[in-house]
């Protein structure tokens, strides 16, 4: 499942090609996502210039003139640059499971979701009108890579909290876009067990995993993010950070202190972590 560093990867490749440019025609597959657009959001579509792409949590937002395109990647969404009628053509001929495509009269950018647990719809700028204003409306919990989100915030928001940690991290209405991949590298790089109930972390602990989220979270943009199975750039260029991972996958021993690492199901996804070096 693409997160936060993918979908910010896949943002800073299509800002460059979609900025203020028109689409120019909306194709749907018509079949059922977690969300799709309507006929009536379709038909708004056409003649809308791009004025901006951005990343809220694990969304994609590519601002128009009087609303948003949103769309969520769920587990198995990607993005595809087709730059010809044919390039196109031929992609959704080889391709199974397009569900959108987005003509810019000279280019086209398809949606590609096998699993459909993606969406893609519409909000209007009668409500919200910044993307601050979208995050709220859309209930996006904390950007980790902000200003905001720091050690005290951390240390406040998981007092009372007997949840464990793990998550916590990965719950989006709290801290935005950190998934399975970043919440375990984080946790192991940070020495925080990631059954911790939230309200034992100490000030200490909330500084180190605070550092480390961010600090794998920008090493990940900086490679492009993860590819494990599904995630692919717009051009269909794998993200390198998946050789840099010191536990998420791993099998062998820890890196730090040989030990055998653990694997347990933690909020029904594969947790590994290091019964030695995190406490
Ligand atoms: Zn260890």
């Amino acid at each position: 499942m693409p997160e936060l560093p993918e979908v910010e990867t896949i943002a800073n490749n299509l800002a460059p090609l979609v900025q203020a440019k028109i689409i120019t025609n909306v194709w749907t597959s018509g079949l059922k996502m977690r969300s799709h657009l309507s006929e009536f959001d379709k038909q708004a579509l056409p003649g809308k210039r791009v004025h901006n792409v951005t990343r809220l949590g694990k969304y994609l937002v590519i601002e128009l003139c009087d609303e948003y395109l949103l769309i969520h990647f769920g587990m198995s969404g990607r993005l595809i640059f087709a730059q010809s009628t044919l390039e196109m053509r031929r992609t959704i001929n080889s391709l199974n499971h397009i569900h959108l495509c987005l003509d810019f009269n000279d280019f086209f950018i398809l949606y590609q979701d096998p699993r459909r647990f993606g969406s893609v719809r519409t909000v209007s700028k009668a409500g919200p009108k910044t993307t601050g204003q979208l995050s709220t409306f859309l209930g996006i919990g904390l950007e980790p890579l902000s200003e905001k989100f720091g050690t005290k915030e951390l240390f406040y928001i998981t007092r009372g909290i007997s949840r464990q940690i793990k998550i916590f991290l990965m719950d989006g209405k709290k801290i935005a876009g950190v998934g399975n991949i970043y919440a375990t590298e984080a946790l192991f790089r940070a020495g925080v067990r990631p059954t911790l109930p939230c309200l034992k972390l100490s000030i200490a602990k909330c500084s180190q995993l605070v550092s480390c989220l961010k600090s794998v979270l920008l090493k990940a943009i900086s490679k492009g993010g993860s590819s494990l199975r599904d995630f692919y750039g717009l051009s269909g260029e794998r993200g390198s950070f998946i050789d840099e991972h010191l536990i998420y996958g791993k099998k062998e021993n820890c890196v730090i202190c040989k030990a055998d690492l653990r694997r347990m199901n933690i909020g029904q996804r594969t947790t590994t972590f290091c019964p030695r070096c995190q406490r």
